[in-house]
């Protein structure tokens, strides 16, 4: 009666007929058939699990504490309060609950400044810009230069001594024409990150880079940036788009404008930090592991909700719907909370290689950190196994709202687990807006839908139960 009470309240009169008309069906003439077999279990578990997920906001209810934490750009105090709020949040729930403590660098962006500079004499014009990643400042008088405006490394390469002394501006926008934003950033991104040396290797004295997005804002889209060795390490910061698009019409009329650009950024000495993990311990196999993963860190213009608290609420609230719905998986399901994506992804790296893996099987790693858009499907590795996941887990998905499992899969934090056999997911949601807000200080709990937020924990805690039950 209690089983059938807490059917009853979870996932109402549905679940209860199913319930019944498997146990009608097993009490009945003929061959003894099991009362219950444990794909039929699997659905009405899944459905339990997205009926409490969608009767509330469980998701953006951990994702407005979360965010309400601050940014938390890797080695700031507000990482360390994310990594403090994270371990509560699972204790007082009950939930098994540990810090694996890793160091972690520490940049801090100080202030920037830019502005265009007329030759005639006219007022100048401020542009909207943020340091990138590991940027070196600019003297602390900032620093004016005549302008070099490329739309390509080849562009900047056939300038060649022209970019002596200048700051080169990447005025590269994301191709708005791809249908995968992903790709589209990926083409664009490439001059945030190797922008500066390429520059500098033709004696430029700072980089602008267009911001990576498809809009049309005032916003700085922020990121790393990766030095090479060899060339100087040159001041490099992001420009917002508009700022980018003025900047391109003056240069038109007047090549010989100038900028200013003040930047106070720097890099401090490493600090601790730690990735987060919770759990709920297998009843049959507690050493075989099911990891939903995300990170923690963010950048520092925003509390980074699309990128990654988004991930993060659905790994906890995952567990939460995981737990409310009554069940022990038979292999242990994990939520791990990884520190440091944006400065390297040494989280993930600590992760694999940490000395408590010893005795665990990592079978299957999921990974969120793709925005809060309406779940479409999973990407998943792992050639041996793909045909049997994709079997049992899409007709268990697609109630859900999962539209496809695919071959493909991994992430900058579950990645290292690869070595050890791991079979390697991305949960895919929709991305058409996930540019507006990355790295800027667009990204914020307003810029996500909490329903659409739930459903990205409800097929996560699902994908997760199914290989759970079913290993791999
Ligand atoms: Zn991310």
């Amino acid at each position: 009666v209690a089983v059938l009470q807490e059917v009853k309240s979870a996932v109402g009169a549905a679940a209860l007929v199913l319930l019944l008309l498997g146990l009608s069906a097993a009490c009945g003439p003929g061959p003894a058939a099991p009362a219950e077999s444990p794909g039929v279990s699997l659905e009405r578990t899944a459905e339990a699990v997205r009926t409490r997920g969608l009767d509330g906001e469980g998701a953006a209810e951990i994702l407005g504490e979360l965010c309400a934490v601050g940014p938390r750009l890797t080695g700031s105090p507000g990482a360390a309060q994310g990594v403090e709020w994270s371990r509560r949040w699972l204790e007082s729930r009950g939930f098994e609950a540990w810090l694996e403590p890793i160091m972690v660098q520490h940049w801090v962006r100080g202030g920037a400044e830019a502005a265009l500079l007329p030759s005639a004499a006219a007022a100048p014009v401020p542009l909207a810009v943020a340091a990138l990643g590991w940027s070196v400042p600019t003297p602390d008088d900032g620093l004016t230069a005549k302008v070099l405006e490329v739309a390509s490394f080849a562009e900047l390469e056939s300038a060649g001594p022209a970019a002596r002394g200048r700051i080169v501006f990447f005025n590269v926008p994301m191709d708005r024409t791809l249908m995968d934003t992903f790709r589209a950033y990926g083409e664009a991104v490439q001059y945030r990150t190797r922008g500066a040396s390429a520059a500098a290797r033709l004696g430029a004295v700072a980089a602008l880079v267009r911001s990576p997005t498809g809009r049309l804002d005032d916003h700085p889209h922020t990121g790393i940036l990766a030095y090479e060795d060899g060339p100087p390490r040159i001041p490099a910061a992001a420009v917002s788009t508009l700022a980018a698009e003025a900047l391109s019409a003056r240069l038109r009329e007047d090549p010989d404008v100038r900028v200013r650009l003040r930047l106070s950024c720097a890099t401090l000495a490493d600090v601790p930090s730690a990735n987060v993990v919770g759990q709920i311990r297998g009843a049959e196999k507690p050493g075989e592991i099911v990891l939903m993963g995300a990170h923690l860190d963010s950048w520092d213009l925003s509390p980074g909700a699309h990128d990654d608290g988004a991930g993060c609420a659905q790994c906890l609230e995952a567990l939460r719907l995981i737990r409310d719905a009554g069940v022990t998986p038979k292999r242990t399901i994990r939520a791990v909370l990884f520190m440091n994506e944006e400065f390297g992804a040494s989280g993930g790296r600590n992760y694999a290689v940490s000395p408590r893996r010893s005795g665990e099987r990592h079978i299957a790693a999921m990974e969120s950190d793709r925005g809060a858009g309406v779940p479409l499907g999973f990407n998943i590795g792992g050639e041996a196994t793909f045909e049997r996941i994709k079997s049992f887990a899409e007709p268990l998905l697609r109630p859900s709202g999962i539209l496809w499992v695919r071959p493909g899969g991994g992430g900058a934090d579950v990645g290292p687990l690869a070595a050890g056999g791991t079979v390697l997911m991305s949960f895919m949601p929709d991305v058409q807006r996930y540019f507006d807000y990355h790295h800027s200080a667009l990204d914020v709990p307003a810029a996500v839908h909490p329903r659409e937020l739930e459903l990205g924990a409800i097929v996560m805690a699902v994908m997760a139960l199914a290989l759970a039950e079913k290993g791999i």
